[in-house]
């Protein structure tokens, strides 16, 4: 059996079976059954049966948000808006979207091939068996949407969420076998990454992974045997730049929800505050005033804004690389420490300073609620240090300047920026989530979230009464087409300078 332990409180509150490695012919067979029938269904009406989920959810906001709490140690409400909300709307949004996204015949101009009558068409496509690897910070969240834009474009699903976070990954499940579906579409299977992972990249036909930097890496190094497809979500650093002009009161607490919301285990949270020196010193009393109101405790207690971290683990990790940065010369301004008023595993919200942007703490993901922050000059300066980092998932440019502001975030190589807001493009469904760098490979969500789980089919027509010109016999008359051909080719230089 897996245990699920709350973190907060250390009880167990749960248990699910650990699926046996033998098992996994059998799931991918009966899986691979259920995905032909499904990829027979028209798109509009896979689309509608799938959507159906939000009726179930509907139904159970409470209990899975409170499920979600007490298995990651973040509040019950915080767990509803970033979660199951998150799962209702982007639902909605893949309903709404994907038979245009799909859908469509797509006619491509041929060019000097179409006065041979010969035309091209690209169709979308079901790729197949799709694994979905989940992590457990956003247990519910981020395998959810990743399954429902999988099944909307015509896949069946094996999914493994993270050994941490069984009993949510076993809502999901329970949530899909409500609706009406081929049987087996969507098969969750229990287990640690290490066993159950090589069989799964084995027999998937794409694994769309979200987790760490390291076990994407070894995921993509064992997808090369198969040439198994890998959608790659990883690890993140993501800066928050600060000008002097920005609303200083809203960035002030947008790097506190920032940094501190899912106390801090958060891909897409702030780690790194680069404030202009003009405002540094004010800037970062308010966030540490600030940051030492915020209410830690018990998640499902009244009022708490920050709850418990996922593990001993993870703790420990973050305990680690705070000490290390002390040891490089960081300045801790409030926090610093495991919260010695819990036996769970609480660390306190924590701000440190950093003289150097090559520092470890300011290079190296700490998952967990750890802010570092640095000064800087001017724009040049900071776009450097800014991109000057093995991550680029997001980050963030405060101005009131918008237009400036457009220009920094072009200048910032990441998967997504925002301009006076942090972390939530998450849970903007039609655009598009994924990084750059260490951050990850591919694209979900949106429009190339769909492309991610469907293949493009080009099927070329041809209605050309003749033999065509490039066919054989290469005999004299061919030398004549072949001139032909190099007048045209001629016809294709572009003449004028730019
Ligand atoms: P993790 O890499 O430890 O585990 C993620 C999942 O991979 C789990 O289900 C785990 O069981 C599985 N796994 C482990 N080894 C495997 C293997 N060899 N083969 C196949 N699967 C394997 O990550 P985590 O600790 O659950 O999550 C935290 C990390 O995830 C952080 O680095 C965070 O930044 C990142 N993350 C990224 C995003 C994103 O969208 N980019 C979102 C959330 C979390």
């Amino acid at each position: 059996m897996i245990k699920s332990i709350n973190p907060a409180t250390l009880e167990e509150i749960g248990a699910v079976e650990e699926t046996p490695i033998e098992k996994l012919d059998e799931i991918f067979e009966n899986s691979r059954k259920a995905q032909k029938m499904w990829a027979k269904v028209p798109l509009a009406e896979r689309a509608r049966r799938v959507v159906d989920v939000n009726r179930v959810i509907s139904t159970q906001f409470d209990d899975i948000s409170h499920l979600i709490s007490q298995e990651v140690g973040k509040p019950p409400d915080e767990a509803f808006v970033s979660e199951v909300y998150g799962v209702a709307d982007s639902t909605f949004n893949y309903y709404s979207n994907v038979v245009d996204i799909l859908g469509r015949e797509e006619e491509v101009p041929l060019g000097f091939y179409e006065s041979l009558d010969k035309r091209s068409l690209i169709i979308r496509k079901p790729i197949g068996v799709i694994c979905v690897i989940g992590p457990y910070n956003y247990p519910f969240t981020i395998p959810f949407q990743q399954i429902v834009q999988s099944l909307m474009a015509g896949n069946s699903v094996v999914f493994k969420p993270s050994s941490e976070t069984v009993l949510t990954g076993k809502k999901i499940q329970e949530i899909f076998d409500e609706i009406d579906l081929p049987e087996n579409l969507v098969q969750t299977v229990f287990g640690s990454g290490s066993k159950l992972g090589n069989p799964l990249i084995d027999n998937a036909e794409k694994v769309i992974f979200t987790g760490s930097t390291a076990t994407g890496k070894r995921i993509m190094q064992r997808g090369a045997n198969t040439l198994t497809d890998v959608d790659l979500e990883l690890g993140g650093k993501s800066a928050m730049i600060v000008f002097p002009d920005a609303n200083l009161e809203r960035a002030v607490l947008a790097a506190r929800w920032g940094c501190f919301t899912n106390a801090g285990q958060v891909c897409a949270s702030v780690k790194r505050l680069y404030l202009h020196k003009d405002i540094y010193d004010g800037f970062l009393d308010d966030l540490v005033r600030k940051t030492k109101e915020l209410k830690q405790d018990i998640p499902t207690k009244p009022n708490v804004d920050v709850g418990a971290m996922i593990n001993e683990e993870q703790l420990n990790w973050v305990e680690k690389s705070v000490k290390a940065g002390i040891e490089e010369g960081a300045e801790i301004l409030v926090g610093g420490r495991r919260n010695p008023n819990f036996e769970g595993y609480f660390y306190e919200p924590t701000i440190m300073t950093a003289e150097s942007n090559d520092m470890k703490v300011v290079q190296e993901e700490i998952f967990g609620p750890v802010l570092v922050v640095l000064k800087f000059e001017d724009e040049e300066q900071v776009i450097e240090m800014v991109n000057d980092n093995q991550y680029g998932l997001t980050s963030s440019v405060w101005t009131e300047d918008i237009e400036f502001g457009k220009k920094i975030a072009e200048e910032i190589n990441t998967g997504s920026i925002m301009v006076n807001e942090v972390v939530y493009t998450f849970a903007l469904a039609p655009t598009p989530w994924g990084g750059t760098k260490n951050s990850g490979i591919g694209r979900t969500h949106g429009k190339l979230g769909f492309y991610e789980v469907s293949r493009p089919l080009h099927i070329n027509i041809d209605e050309y009464k003749e033999p065509d010109l490039w066919w054989m016999p290469y005999d004299e008359s061919y030398k004549e087409i072949i001139e032909n051909f190099k007048n045209i080719a001629s016809s294709l230089v572009v003449k004028d300078n730019y």
